[in-house]
């Protein structure tokens, strides 16, 4: 089964389930072995680095599995002002940053025209980068205003394709329903799209793996971010065991290989639950790694979930570290703005 999705075959959802459920140490080097090959194919041995800014911990919704969701009463809110989040690229485009990802939680503070101005201004400080939004679940009308101001990428994990699983990792008013519109909006009005979901989070099978397995291959995503689950003390998931990071790396696998040319970050999650997170991510699959450029002072507080790496290291120093760290593993760290290759081939 590995192998014909390499050769570019697709697997129905039993026989995804049966590769994750049956999976073991053989089965996972053989994958990986083969997911760097399909990623070496367009993308050679490069690692694009985004810029992630993490600008407003405010959210007006509830997940259960999130640190910054508004019922927490313990979470150390901030906002970043406009200004800290332009000085954040300047600094970040001086480093060789080509990208840079503004996410934050639903914070109605910043509206369409707020949102729009930031866009706008990065566009104008840091010519020929590209802004990449992840600000949760707008209307079509915001998303298309986002757009026709500069924004060149939506970041939206669909977090599960299972309508009763999203049930139970969301409150009421969260439904499976918009998030998929959601999506559908954005590639519609022609943003670069990622979307992605969270391994072992409570209640998963292999069979809802399998379902995103599905989606993705269906949804056609150019990126793609999945990390493990990993819970926070003050969620009503606080007691839940966090995802695996063997599990995790064999999902990046066959993400890799079901869509051999998507984006795929190794992500914070991933280097939070074993200190080589992120190379381990890289050699199953991964090609792109977030350093955070938000200010030192307010990285603890983005917590959505316990024990988030976030050391106290300047920007510059964070970029260095990953150099060494990826050419250690082979790998080389590009300025570029890393487009998804059916992109930038256009
Ligand atoms: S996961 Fe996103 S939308 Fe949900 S509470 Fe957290 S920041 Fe808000």
């Amino acid at each position: 089964m590995i192998d014909r999705l390499y050769g570019g075959g697709e697997l129905s959802r039993e026989e995804y389930a049966y590769l994750i459920r049956n999976r073991g140490d053989d089965s996972a080097r053989y994958l990986f072995s083969l997911a760097a090959k399909a990623r070496e194919r367009y993308y050679g041995n490069k690692i694009y680095i985004r810029g992630l800014i993490e600008f407003t911990n405010y959210c007006k919704n509830d997940c259960f599995y999130c640190g910054i969701r508004r019922s927490n009463k313990n979470a150390d809110r901030y906002r970043l002002e406009v200004s800290e989040i332009l000085d954040c690229c300047k600094e970040g485009f001086e480093l060789g940053f080509r990208t840079f990802v503004l996410q934050g939680g639903e914070d109605g503070y910043f509206n369409d025209e707020r949102l729009c101005r930031i866009v706008r201004e990065i566009k104008r400080l840091c010519p020929g980068c590209a802004v990449t939004l992840s600000v949760g679940e707008k209307s079509r009308g915001s998303y298309q205003a986002y757009f026709d101001a500069g924004a060149d990428r939506y970041l939206l994990r669909h977090e599960t394709a299972d309508v009763r699983h999203y049930e139970k990792l969301h409150p009421k008013e969260l439904s499976a329903e918009n998030r998929l519109r959601c999506l559908h909006d954005l590639k519609e009005i022609g943003y670069q799209v990622g979307t992605g979901f969270m391994v072992g989070s409570p209640y998963q099978t292999a069979d809802e793996l399998a379902m995103d397995m599905m989606f993705i291959k269906a949804f056609q995503p150019h990126m793609v971010g999945i990390g493990p689950f990993v819970p926070h003390h003050d969620t009503p998931f606080g007691n839940e065991k966090a995802g695996t990071l063997e599990l995790t790396l064999f999902m990046l696998g066959l993400v890799r290989l079901t869509l051999p040319a998507a984006l795929l970050p190794a992500t914070t999650a991933l280097g939070t639950i074993d200190p080589e997170g992120r190379e381990k991510g890289v050699l199953a699959g991964a090609n792109v790694v977030m350093p955070n450029l938000s200010p030192p002072s307010v990285r603890k507080k983005y917590q959505l979930y316990d024990n988030k790496i976030c050391t106290g290291c300047e920007s510059a120093q964070s970029v260095d570290d990953l150099r060494k760290r990826m050419s250690r593993i082979g790998y080389d760290v590009v300025v570029d703005r890393g487009d998804a290759v059916s992109i930038s081939k256009n």
